[in-house]
């Protein structure tokens, strides 16, 4: 019988919207699982061995914790590729909005007896391992998921969506948002893979997929600033999906409060 490949999908912190899209709303999920056999996912099957070994983790969501890094580590090693999922391990996502207050602020808004907690600024799974890849969106997009998994099992380099939204937008033939109803529209500044998914029906994007290569978020923010949005508005459409990460980070530190 052919070998099959040897999977492993782990949680950090994120909504697990990730996972679920992954099992239930994959139109080609079936063909992808049938060369694989599935050896650690916690939503998926009660029988599951952390130690692996794992041709292909996908790791859904971002770091907050210690022990979730230490456990990362330990994957990586046992895993010949290891690509993070979705927004929040591939940018620090919507877990990353609270980096911008400090980790007791965070801790005592949501915890009355803070003593038992060690949680720690969210961070992306690439800031401690080496990753073969990135599948982004939130949840992940599932052209982007296919395209990965099925270049890595039959030994190619993933061709990925290298370019903005807006190329997206444009091929779609939709009216711009930006332009012609002042929306703070980021799709000049975020990677493609959604397909334009919100101007396509008459909504700004936000983001959702993190930043392009070579985006130029402060040209984008005072745009924005001269189209009529206050600071603070700008300053969170900058870190809602993608605060850890630079290109993003320097479109929102123009319009941060001190
Ligand atoms: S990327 Fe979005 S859908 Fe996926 S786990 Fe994070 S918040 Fe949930
Ligand atoms: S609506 Fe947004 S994504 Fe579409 S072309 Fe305009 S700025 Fe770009
Ligand atoms: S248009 Fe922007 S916010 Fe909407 S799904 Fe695409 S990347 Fe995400």
């Amino acid at each position: 019988m052919k070998k099959k490949f040897r999977l492993g999908v782990f949680k950090y912190s994120c909504c697990a919207g990730c996972e679920f899209q992954l099992i239930y709303f994959q139109n080609h999920i079936q063909e992808v699982f049938e060369h694989l056999e599935v050896v650690y996912c916690k939503m998926a099957q009660g029988d599951n061995r952390e130690e692996g070994p794992f041709d292909i983790a996908l790791i859904e969501g971002a770091i907050t914790q210690a022990e979730q890094a230490d456990q990362l580590k330990r994957v990586r090693k046992a895993s010949r590729w290891l690509l993070p999922i979705g927004s929040c391990a591939v940018n620090g996502g919507v877990p990353a909005i609270k980096n911008h207050i400090t980790e007791l602020e965070v801790q005592e808004r949501v915890y009355e007896d803070v003593s038992h907690l060690h949680s720690m600024r969210t961070q992306p799974v690439d800031d401690f391992v080496r990753v073969d890849g990135y599948i982004k969106g939130c949840p992940m997009g599932e052209p982007d998921l296919v395209e990965t998994v099925l270049s890595l099992l039959m030994d190619k380099r993933p061709n990925h969506f290298n370019y903005p939204v807006c190329v997206e937008c444009k091929l779609r033939q939709n009216p711009c948002v930006l332009v012609s109803w002042n929306q703070p529209c980021m799709g000049p500044v975020t990677n493609a893979g959604c397909g334009a998914l919100c101007p396509s029906y008459g909504r700004a994007c936000y983001g959702c997929w993190g930043p392009a290569k070579d985006a130029n978020a402060p040209a984008l923010a005072r745009q924005f600033e001269r189209m009529g949005f206050g600071s603070q508005d700008i300053f969170c459409r900058f870190t809602q999906y993608a605060s850890p990460k630079a290109e993003f980070r320097r479109g929102a530190e123009l319009y941060e409060k001190h």
